[in-house]
């Protein structure tokens, strides 16, 4: 009888491509394009080997890995997990959650037949597949701002969508006198758009914005959606300090992915137990509702609470950064905003890849590979009016960095160039940038700009300086 195998990707290409060389090896083979129908189908058809995306929607590898292995009539199927990208983390928790191989796009169908073949693949031998994984990288003007200090709007207006940057800084927070213009609080952004308030990550800045929002709405009712891209410190630590947290006429809908580890639910409330913090979670006077995403396109409802309303469409892309991460784009009535804090550009940390070495495939596969991931990334992006993009390194400094999972100012710029962006917004600045640094980054992307003829802004992401994207796009 013929084995069977089930592919669980949401790239139909490749899960072509595995299918073919699957069948050609004598598999029977099924195929689903997200998790939780893959799951659906494992358990209907019990496959012998499952070869599933790390990265997908309504349900990531990760999670479909433990699944698998805490369903008693499925534990002992072959897991291999594939993904386009290199980092450690990603592989460590791929066998940490049950996979039994983890294997890097792009791969020749040798290698996964080999990788399927090898006898006992049994739990726990995980770590003498780690060489699967080839490592990349050598380790593990100021002020032109729009609009800066423009006081707080005193109503969240349903027309005339902005954001205001509240925390800037990628890692760790970085206050003192060499970061007092640019800011040292880490990641937040705070946007208004069709009556509603919407926050993009809770680093550090959150402390300030919820002083704020406090000021602004008093004892009225405060309805606030935060997205969270991914749960690295610097994008979460600001939570247990939210004054609106503290409010009982204060709502919160926490939206995010799942991590590769635990539940959102689990990450978010284990860093306010004790010993961290002295006030946990459930003892919070607001209503909290932490909700993970599995889709990767939804819509944000208003509901009246802030005066007019409409809907705001969003979509969510996989950003190449360790763990699960995403990117954010959100359409307005005045244009797009795309959101992406920690990324780093595919092209670059593959063509170092390949030039190093990669049992996985030839030099030209893997290149078309990271161009490929890179242009679905650039369509994400295409033609939004303001992008903020992760540009922790200059120009010197990333090839030290290859593989980190973060960009440098020449990769952000080149990518806002293909994908026609109004304005870049450099961010996730490192926390070793002092202001004249990231003066002296900004000039070099708009030199770039120049020499390439392009009509990209570039600006430095400030704390305190509110955008309308209005007036971005009449700017274009
Ligand atoms: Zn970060
Ligand atoms: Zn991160």
């Amino acid at each position: 009888m013929k084995k069977l195998a089930l592919i669980i990707d949401d790239d139909a290409d490749f899960r072509r491509f595995v299918a073919d060389c699957l069948s050609e090896a004598g598999w029977e083979v099924a195929q689903a394009s997200d998790g939780e129908t893959g799951l659906e189908l494992a358990r209907a058809r019990r496959p012998d080997a499952v070869v599933c995306d790390l990265l997908m929607p309504r349900g990531n590898g990760f999670q479909v890995c433990r699944t698998l292995r805490a369903d008693p009539a499925l534990r002992d199927l072959t897991i291999v997990v594939t993904s386009g990208r290199t980092f450690p983390a990603d592989r460590d928790a791929a066998l940490e959650a049950g996979a039994d191989a983890y294997l890097t796009k792009p791969f020749s169908p040798g290698h996964l037949l080999e990788v399927l073949a090898r006898p006992a693949l049994a739990r726990g031998e995980g770590s003498a597949i780690a060489a699967e994984l080839e490592r990349t990288g050598s380790s593990p003007a100021p002020g032109a701002a729009v609009a800066v200090g423009t006081p707080p709007s005193r109503q969240a207006s349903a027309s005339g969508a902005w954001f205001r940057f509240w925390g800037v800084r990628g890692s760790v927070p970085a206050p003192g006198p060499g970061t007092a213009r640019y800011g040292g609080n880490t990641s937040c952004v705070e946007v208004r758009a069709g009556g509603q308030i919407i926050i993009l990550d809770a680093g550090t800045g959150l402390r300030p914005l919820g002083r704020a929002l406090m000021e602004e709405f008093g004892p009225r009712p405060l309805h606030l959606t935060l997205l969270l891209t991914h749960t690295h410190w610097d994008h979460i630590q600001g939570l247990p300090f939210f004054r609106p947290l503290y409010e009982p006429q204060c709502r919160l809908r926490i939206l995010g992915y799942e991590g590769a580890r635990q539940s959102l639910v689990n990450v978010l409330t284990s860093q306010m137990e004790s010993p961290y913090f002295p006030v946990p979670f459930e003892e919070l006077p607001a209503n909290v509702q932490i909700e993970e995403l599995r889709d990767m396109a939804f819509e944000l409802r208003a509901d009246g609470a802030h005066g007019a309303t409409s809907a705001i469409s969003v979509r969510a892309h996989f950003a190449n950064h360790p763990g699960v991460c995403v990117g954010y784009r959100l359409d307005t009535t005045d244009g797009a905003l795309v959101f992406f804090p920690d990324n780093e550009p595919w092209t670059r940390v593959h063509v170092t890849r390949s030039a190093t070495h990669g049992p996985s495939g030839t030099t030209a596969d893997v290149e078309a590979f990271a161009r490929a991931e890179e242009a679905k990334m650039i369509e994400f992006m295409r033609g939004a009016e303001a992008l903020i993009l992760d540009a922790q390194y200059d120009a010197t400094e990333y090839p030290a960095h290859v593989g980190w999972g973060h960009g440098s100012v020449e990769s952000a710029v080149a990518l806002a160039l293909r994908a026609g962006i109004g304005t870049l917004f450099l961010f996730h600045h490192d926390p070793e940038h002092d202001d004249a640094t990231i003066d002296r980054m900004v000039a070099a992307a708009r030199e770039r700009v120049a020499r390439e003829g392009g009509k990209l802004a570039v600006e430095a992401a400030q704390e305190g300086v509110r955008v309308e994207l209005a007036t971005l796009r009449r700017g274009r």
